[in-house]
C-alpha cells in the first residue's frame, strides 16, 4: 500500500482505498482519470506517427522549380508521344535575356520503342522541337526566324548534353552542368536534373 494524493481534496490516501475518507471522491474516477490520460497520450503518438508519414510523403513528392519545369515538360511531351514513353535524362539551360528575365529551356531524353529521342520545351511549355527537325528550306519571315532559334537551341542543348556525357568541356553555355542550388549564381547555365521523381 502506498499513498497517493487525491486529486479532488490533494490530501495523502491510500492507493487502495475504494474512496477519499475526507472528500469522498471516488477510486473509480481515478481510474477513468487514468484511462482518458492514457488515451490522450495514445491519441498523441498517433498523431505524432501520421503527422511523421505525412511528411516523409511531402518530402518525397517535393519537387524543386527546375523538377516541376520538367515534370510539366514531361507532361507535355506525353500529349505529343502518347503515354508509352520513358524518360531518361533531362536538363535545364538558364538563360538571361538583354531585358534582364530568367528564361529556362528543358531538354528532356526519353525511349520510345526502345529508340533513343530527344525534345525540347521552354519553361512556358512551348514545344522546342526534337534538334532533328532543322529545314534549311525554311524562309525569313518573323515565325520562321523563331523556328530557325528554337531549332539552333535545341541543337545547342542536345551538344551540350552529348559532350558532357562524353567528357568533352565544350559548349555554348558559360557554366556547363553545375548543380540547381549554383545555378543562381550565373545567368547562363547548364543543370542536369534527376528524373527519379518524374512521372
Ligand atoms: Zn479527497
Amino acid at each position: 500500500m502506498s499513498l497517493i494524493k487525491c486529486p479532488e481534496c490533494g490530501k495523502e490516501i491510500s492507493d487502495k482505498a475504494p474512496r477519499c475518507p475526507n472528500c469522498g471522491y471516488e477510486a473509480s474516477k481515478r481510474k477513468k482519470t487514468k484511462i482518458i490520460v492514457f488515451a490522450g497520450i495514445l491519441s498523441g503518438i498517433t498523431l505524432f506517427f501520421l503527422c511523421f508519414v505525412l511528411v516523409i510523403i511531402i518530402l518525397l513528392n517535393h519537387k524543386t522549380p527546375m523538377e516541376k519545369m520538367v515534370q510539366n515538360s514531361y507532361k507535355e511531351l506525353k500529349k505529343i508521344e502518347g503515354p508509352f514513353i520513358s524518360l531518361e535524362t533531362a536538363s535545364v539551360y538558364k538563360y538571361t535575356t538583354s531585358e534582364g528575365e530568367e528564361k529556362y529551356d528543358i531538354l528532356l531524353v526519353y525511349e520510345k520503342n526502345n529508340t533513343e529521342m530527344y525534345a525540347a520545351f521552354n519553361n512556358d511549355g512551348r514545344f522546342l522541337g526534337d534538334g532533328n527537325t532543322h529545314n534549311s528550306s525554311m524562309g525569313y519571315s518573323e515565325k520562321n526566324a523563331q523556328a530557325l532559334l528554337d531549332d539552333f537551341n535545341v541543337i545547342s542543348m542536345k551538344m551540350a548534353l552529348i559532350n558532357y556525357f562524353l567528357g568533352i568541356d565544350d559548349s555554348e553555355y558559360s557554366e556547363n552542368f553545375v548543380t540547381e542550388k549554383e545555378a543562381v549564381k550565373y545567368d547562363e547555365c547548364a543543370v542536369l536534373i534527376s528524373v527519379k521523381k518524374i512521372k
